[in-house]
């Protein structure tokens, strides 16, 4: 395709209604009685979890992930912590404490320091930086479990110093949650975990329940029920952003190992039928060996299949002038995920303006950054890199300012506030100053 067609590509929309495949349609109709769109399935499980709190969310964890619980046992118990503690690999549970050490010590770097600055006749101004009371968040499983994705949440939320920390998590069809995600739960700082998916965990977050407590703050990636229900409590709640199916962006030259490119593609596609893997290059013979390497790696692959849809959807070779206009097409694209694998990646970081993470160099593929090496993994998708950062430290902090004024100081300033009070014609305004002489 030319130029112009490949810009109206990469730039797609950002978060939009997504259509349903067929196959979950014709299972929501069996559900739920009638033929509705994501968006109103997630209406009608807000609206009855808002109006009838644990009933509701009980009611549509039988229907949906067929799972029977009472209000007593939506949270995880004592016991089921301990049971997951008893069967977790120890050398597993040694890999996930120094993943959170790494994730903290980073996330330690990023936490905001509030201020005062002293200024003429002994005024102050300054700003707090405070942690929100009680965030909810949300690791989603309902097809694979995330360990990785409490990691990603709590620990930052813990260096913001939230004062309480609740997790919602699908529960599988035996009504229990996998062993790693709780022991990641204990170790990362988490305090309390209900087994609640989908929608019903974000409608319960927004509005507690007689067993969920209302939080102020929802955060974690999930599927587009998860995502549309994020979208319709913002404003009851605060949300980190609106997710979609996970992307990777390869910028390669010539110097770049095809087997390392394929590899990472592949890495994102086995995510999902909708992750994206696009690579652009300056050389044509990179990209012919890239699409061979795709071709053999994946006959290898235990999710082959899910792989394979998705290379074939969304997966995109595509061959630039040159390395410029490669990046001038990144940015248009604004990845999740980007990855630079060229002989001098550096010499292309300061052009990147819309990217989630990147990655430098053949050394850093991106599951380095999806587990371990301490930057966050919940990143902007679908173009939002646009406008939304990375999961961070202030994402579970608000900023109040601070001011402290003397007489003098405010003698000094008095009549240019008076001005402009009386030029919006706020009298009472201007009259809060008068008074103090
Ligand atoms: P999920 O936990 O997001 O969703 C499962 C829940 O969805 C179920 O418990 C159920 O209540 C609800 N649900 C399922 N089908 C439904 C239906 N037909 N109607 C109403 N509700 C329904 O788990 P998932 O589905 O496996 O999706 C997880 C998503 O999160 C994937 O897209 C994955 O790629 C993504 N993910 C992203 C990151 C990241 O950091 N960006 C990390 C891990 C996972």
């Amino acid at each position: 395709v030319g130029i112009e067609e490949l810009k109206k590509i990469l730039s797609k929309p950002a978060f939009d209604q997504v259509v349903l495949s067929d196959r979950i349609r014709e299972k929501n109709k069996t559900l739920f009685g009638e033929d509705l769109t994501a968006a109103q399935i997630v209406d009608k499980i807000v609206k009855g979890i808002r109006e009838d709190g644990d009933k509701a969310v009980i009611d549509f964890t039988k229907l949906i992930d067929g799972v029977e619980f009472s209000a007593e046992n939506l949270e995880v118990s004592e016991a089921e912590f301990m049971e997951a503690e008893s069967l977790v690999d120890s050398k597993i549970l040694a890999s996930i404490r120094k993943a959170i050490d790494n994730v903290r010590s980073y996330h330690v770097e990023q936490k905001p320091r509030s201020w005062i600055t002293y200024r003429e006749h002994g005024s102050m101004l300054g700003q707090s930086c405070i942690p929100l009371d009680r965030v909810g968040i949300y690791v989603p499983g309902g097809t694979a479990s995330y360990p990785s994705s409490v990691i990603m949440n709590a620990v930052p939320a813990s260096v913001a110093g939230v004062k309480e920390i609740i997790m919602a998590v699908p529960p599988a069809k035996d009504g229990k949650v996998n062993p790693y995600v709780l022991v990641a739960a204990r170790e990362a700082g988490v305090d309390r975990v209900f087994k609640i998916g989908g929608a019903q965990a974000i409608a319960a977050f927004a509005f507690g329940t007689e067993t969920v407590p209302r939080v102020d703050k929802i955060t974690g990636p999930g599927n587009i029920f998860v995502t549309l229900a994020k979208k319709a409590v913002y404003g009851h709640c605060d949300i980190d952003m609106l997710a979609g199916p996970s992307e990777i962006l390869i910028i390669a030259d010539e110097s770049a190992d095809p087997a390392y490119i394929a590899a990472d593609m592949l890495s994102q596609a086995e995510h999902d039928v909708l992750a994206s893997s696009i690579v652009i290059t300056n050389s044509i013979d990179l990209a012919e060996k890239v699409e061979t390497e795709v071709k053999t790696q994946l006959t290898a692959l235990p999710r082959q299949e899910i792989a394979a849809a998705s290379i074939e959807k969304n997966g995109l070779l595509i061959v630039a002038d040159d390395l410029m206009q490669a990046m001038e097409l990144a940015n248009l694209s604004a990845p999740e995920h980007l990855e630079i694998l060229t002989r001098e990646p550096f010499t292309l970081l300061p052009y990147v303006r819309h990217a989630g993470a990147v990655f430098l160099g053949a050394y850093s593929p991106e599951p380095l950054g999806d587990y371990f090496a301490g930057p966050n993994h919940v990143l902007p998708t679908g173009g939002t890199a646009r406008f939304y950062s990375v999961l961070n430290v202030e994402t579970f902090m608000k900023r109040t300012s601070i001011i402290s004024y003397t007489a003098p100081a405010l003698a000094e300033v008095k009549d240019d506030i008076i001005r402009l009070a009386e030029a919006e014609g706020l009298e009472a305004h201007a009259n809060a100053i008068r008074m103090r002489g």
